[in-house]
């Protein structure tokens, strides 16, 4: 006799983007709902078109994620039409590439609230239904700059970055007496539009500088994010894990 086994849910924001669409493709490759979130329509619009999913897993919701009406309307999407939540992405992102000085308070509060503001808003919400449910994972896309400054970064990335490494920790230490792990990945430069904005000569120069030789595939690091989530890595929780090629090894 076959059992029906429950799909599980995952929320992905930023799924409109390079790293979010591999992600999606990933969850559904795993059996899991995929619940997208993304401010652009037409990024949102097409990452649906490139994904191979079967019917009904797949919940389009487009919305600002720094916004908190947008997180609430999000979870409770999620909830009504697939029931649970069981994975949180917080992987919505923007970079901007001014040094100190060039850096306004209106950019500098822009890259906050995107990267970083809108993890935790993301997370006080989906928070409350996983510990009601005694179990979830929260996976926070960083970056390389959350460790090392960087050229090729404001300090409002790299700060922003580094706050969400530290709300990893916290919300990891906060949960796990509930079941809830979270932890954060942090890619070097990754084969998306965000590395691609970068002038060719530039990208050239940052890829010789990493010892693998190359940027990632936005398919290496949705795999890491994959496992990060799920039950293979049961144990692991409050971790910043790297993702760079050999950049650094700390
Ligand atoms: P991307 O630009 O392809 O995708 C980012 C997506 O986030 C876009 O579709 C954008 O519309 C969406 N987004 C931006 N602000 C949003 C908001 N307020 N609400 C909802 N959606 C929003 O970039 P990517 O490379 O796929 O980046 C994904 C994540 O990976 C980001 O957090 C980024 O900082 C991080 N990252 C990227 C690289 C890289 O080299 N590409 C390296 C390290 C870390």
């Amino acid at each position: 006799m076959s059992e029906t086994v429950r799909r599980e849910t995952v929320i992905i924001s930023g799924a409109g983007g390079g790293i979010g669409t591999a992600t999606a493709q990933s969850f559904l490759d795993g059996s899991f709902n995929v619940v997208l979130v993304d401010l652009s329509e037409e990024n949102l619009d097409r990452t649906v078109a490139r994904l191979r999913a079967p019917e009904n897993t797949v919940l389009r919701l487009p919305g600002d994620v720094s916004q908190e009406k947008t997180c609430q309307t999000v979870l409770s999407a999620t909830l009504d039409r697939f029931g649970s939540v069981d994975v949180l992405v917080n992987n919505a992102g923007i970079i901007r590439r001014e040094p100190t000085e060039e850096t306004s308070l209106e950019n500098w509060n822009q890259v906050l609230s995107t990267n970083l503001t809108a993890a935790f808003l993301m997370t006080r919400h989906v928070v409350s239904a996983m510990r009601a449910a005694r179990k979830g994972s929260i996976v926070n896309v960083a970056s390389r700059a959350a460790k090392r400054p960087h050229r090729n970064a404001s300090p409002s990335y790299g700060a922003s970055k580094a706050g969400l490494i530290y709300l990893t920790r916290h919300v990891a230490f906060e949960f796990a007496p509930y079941g809830i792990r979270a932890n954060a990945v942090c890619p070097g430069p990754v084969e998306t539009d965000m590395f691609r904005k970068i002038d060719p000569e530039r990208r050239r120069q940052i890829t010789a500088e990493i010892p693998l030789g190359r940027a990632a595939s936005p398919e290496e690091v949705a795999d890491l994010i994959l496992y990060l989530a799920g039950p293979r890595s049961s144990y692991i929780t409050g971790e910043a894990v790297n993702i760079n090629g050999g950049s650094f090894m700390d």
